[in-house]
C-alpha cells in the first residue's frame, strides 16, 4: 500500500518530521506556521519522547524532563505564538535548591557572589575560585589549538579554572543531575559550549562572564530605548498540568491528521537526481494500526527532519537514487540509563521537609552510603500536585555514576530511595504511593569525542538533500536547547525549499 500527497496542490511543499518528541514537534510547528505540508511520524503511541507527565489519586508528576527554563530565544518565540504563556507554572522558592555537604542538605547559594561570602566550600576553594583570572589563562589561539584542549573534559576544565573542591561538590552533582554524567567523561566543548566560548575568547570564565554581562546590559538598554521589551521571568518553569501540557498544545496546533503514532521510521529513500525541484523522499514505516503488519510507504515529500536518537537513525536504511546509503561512518553513541521514582508521603512520615527546588547527592558522598543523585521535591515546588495531606518526591538513580543500579528491581529501588530520603528529610515508612519508570538511553554522554558525531551529522545532510537532523543529540540536552535545534533545522529546511522554487521558476 503506498499512499502519496500527490494530491496535495503543486505548489505546497511537503516535510517529513522524523520523531516526535519536543524536537520534532516544534520543527513541526515552525513549518506548519509557514505554510509547509507537514507529517510527524512517531514510532510510539504518544507524542513527547522524553516528556510525560502521569496523574493518579490527586498526584501529578513528570517522569522526564520536569522543568525547563527560557535561555534560549526560540522558545519565547514559540510561547508567545501558542498562547503558552497562561500555562506556564513557576515553582515556589526555586532558588532554593541544596546539595549534600557531610551528609547534610546545604543550601546553594544562588550567587557567585553570595558563595563567596557562605560557608558552603572552604576558605582555601574560596580563594583558589578569586584567583581564577590569574591562574587559568589560556587564550588558545586557532594555530594551536591542540587535540588535548579540544577533548577536555569537564572536569579538567573546572578544576584547571576553579579548583578540586568546585568540581566535587558544584560540577559534579550538576552535571549528574541534568544529564546523568560525570564530570570526567563529558566533554567541555559540548556539554557547556557558552562558557567553553568565554574562555576560548577571554581566557578567563570570571573575567568572561563580567564582560558578557555588561555587554548585555548596554544592548538592554539600547532594546530598552527602541521597543517594549517583552516581559519573561527567569529561572525553571512546568506547566499547569506536567510538561505534558507543551505536547499536547504543539499536537493541538499540529492537528491529528499530521500526526502518525505508531509509525516507526524503517527507511527512507532520497530520488534526487540532481534536480532540486524534482527531488523526493519516500518514508516506509511499521505500523501497528489496525492490525496492518506490513510495511506503509508515504511518497513526495520535498524534505526530512530527523530526530529521533541516533541509536535509531543506525537501525534505519538509507537509499539515494536506488542505492545503499551505508550510515557506517556513524560512530556509537554511549548512553546513560536511569531510574526515576515518585514518591508519596503522608505529611507526618516526613520529620524534616525541606522547601525549594530539590537536592543533589556528589558522588563523593557516596562514602556516606547515599546511592541516589538527586531527589527533586515536586509538591514543594508546585504544591497543587499533590492533596494537602501528601508530600510528592521525584527521586533519580543511575546515570554513568551508578550504570547498574538504573536498570535494578523496583523492590531495591525502593529501598535506595528510602534510605536517602530518611538520612536527608527525616522521611519514615512506606510511601503511600510509588512509580518507577526506566530509561535506558536517557541521555547521550556528550563524551570527549563528541565532534566525531556531530561531523557524522553533518555528513548526512551534506550526502541527503534535503536532510536536516534535529534534537537533543545535536544542540544540547536541555528541553529549550531540543526546541531551538528543531526551530533551526526548520529554517534550514524552509530555505532550502525556498532554494529550489527559485530555480522552478528560472
Ligand atoms: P526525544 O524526546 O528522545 O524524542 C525522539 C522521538 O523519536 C521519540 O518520541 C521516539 O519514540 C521517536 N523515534 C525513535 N525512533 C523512531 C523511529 N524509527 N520512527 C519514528 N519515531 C522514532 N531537560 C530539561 O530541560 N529539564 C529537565 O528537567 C530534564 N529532565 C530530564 C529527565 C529525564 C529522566 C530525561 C530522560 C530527560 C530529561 N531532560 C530534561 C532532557 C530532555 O527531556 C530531552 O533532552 C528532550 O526532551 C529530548 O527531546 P528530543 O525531541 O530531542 O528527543
Amino acid at each position: 500500500m503506498s499512499p502519496s500527497f500527490q494530491n496535495f496542490p503543486g505548489s505546497v511543499r511537503s516535510v517529513a518530521v522524523v520523531g516526535g518528541g519536543v524536537s520534532g514537534l516544534a520543527a513541526a510547528y515552525k513549518l506548519k506556521s509557514n505554510g509547509l505540508r507537514v507529517v510527524v511520524f512517531e514510532a510510539e503511541g504518544r507524542a513527547g519522547g522524553k516528556l510525560r507527565s502521569g496523574s493518579q489519586e490527586g498526584l501529578i508528576w513528570d517522569e522526564g524532563a520536569n522543568t525547563m527554563a527560557e535561555s534560549e530565544e526560540e522558545v519565547g518565540m514559540l510561547f508567545d505564538d501558542v498562547a503558552l504563556r497562561d500555562k506556564q507554572q513557576y515553582p515556589l522558592s526555586q532558588n532554593k535548591r541544596y546539595i549534600v555537604r557531610n551528609g547534610i542538605p546545604v543550601l546553594i547559594p544562588s550567587d557567585p557572589v553570595s558563595l563567596i561570602k557562605s560557608n558552603f566550600l572552604s576558605t582555601k576553594a574560596k580563594f583558589r575560585m578569586l584567583l581564577e583570572p590569574l591562574v587559568s589563562y589560556r587564550r588558545t589561539k586557532p594555530s594551536k589549538v591542540s587535540n588535548e584542549h579540544i577533548t577536555e573534559s569537564v572536569g579538567q576544565f573546572f578544576q584547571r579554572h576553579f579548583g578540586k573542591e568546585v568540581v566535587d561538590y558544584l560540577i559534579d552533582p550538576f552535571v549528574a543531575g541534568t544529564s546523568g554524567g560525570d564530570p570526567q567523561s563529558l566533554s567541555m566543548r559540548h556539554a557547556f559550549p557558552e562558557i567553553w566560548n568565554l574562555q576560548e575568547k577571554f581566557g578567563s570564565v570570571i573575567i568572561g562572564a563580567i564582560r558578557s554581562k555588561l555587554s548585555d546590559k548596554r544592548k538592554g538598554n539600547e532594546v530598552r530605548k527602541t521597543s517594549v521589551k517583552k516581559s519573561s521571568r527567569h529561572g525553571s518553569f512546568s506547566f499547569h498540568g506536567g510538561m505534558q501540557t507543551l505536547i499536547d498544545v504543539l499536537c493541538t496546533e499540529l492537528g491529528s491528521e499530521n500526526l502518525k503514532f505508531n509509525s516507526k521510521v524503517l527507511s527512507l529513500a532520497c530520488s534526487h537526481d540532481g534536480n532540486p525541484s524534482l527531488d523526493t523522499w519516500s518514508i516506509s514505516i511499521a505500523s501497528n494500526n489496525d492490525n496492518q503488519k506490513d510495511a506503509l510507504t508515504y511518497n513526495s515529500f520535498d524534505a526530512v527532519i530527523m530526530t529521533a536518537p541516533l541509536c535509531n537513525v543506525e537501525e534505519m536504511k538509507f537509499t539515494k537514487r536506488g542505492l545503499p546509503f551505508v550510515l557506517d561512518f556513524l560512530p556509537k553513541v554511549t548512553y546513560l540509563p536511569l531510574s526515576v521514582l515518585i514518591t508519596s508521603f503522608r505529611r507526618e512520615s516526613v520529620k524534616r521537609p525541606l522547601e525549594g527546588f530539590g537536592v543533589l547527592v556528589p558522588s563523593k558522598e557516596q562514602e556516606g552510603g547515599f546511592k541516589t543523585l538527586g531527589t527533586l521535591f515536586s509538591s514543594a515546588m508546585f504544591p497543587d500536585r499533590a492533596p494537602a495531606d501528601q508530600i510528592l518526591y521525584t527521586t533519580f538513580v543511575g546515570g554513568s555514576r551508578n550504570r547498574d543500579l538504573a536498570g535494578a528491581s523496583l523492590e531495591e529501588l525502593k529501598q535506595i530511595v528510602l534510605s536517602d530520603l530518611h538520612k536527608l528529610l527525616g522521611v519514615d515508612g512506606e510511601p503511600s504511593f510509588i512509580k518507577h519508570v526506566y530509561w535506558s538511553k536517557a541521555f547521550p554522554l556528550y563524551s570527549r569525542d563528541y565532534g566525531l558525531v556531530l561531523e557524522a551529522i553533518e555528513r548526512m545532510e551534506r550526502n541527503l538533500p534535503g536532510f536536516y537532523y534535529a534534537g537533543n543529540h545535536r544542540d544540547g540536552l536541555s528541553v529549550g536547547k531540543a526546541i531551538a535545534s528543531g526551530f533551526r533545522a526548520a529554517d534550514l529546511a524552509i530555505s532550502y525549499l525556498n532554494s529550489s522554487v527559485r530555480e522552478d521558476a528560472v
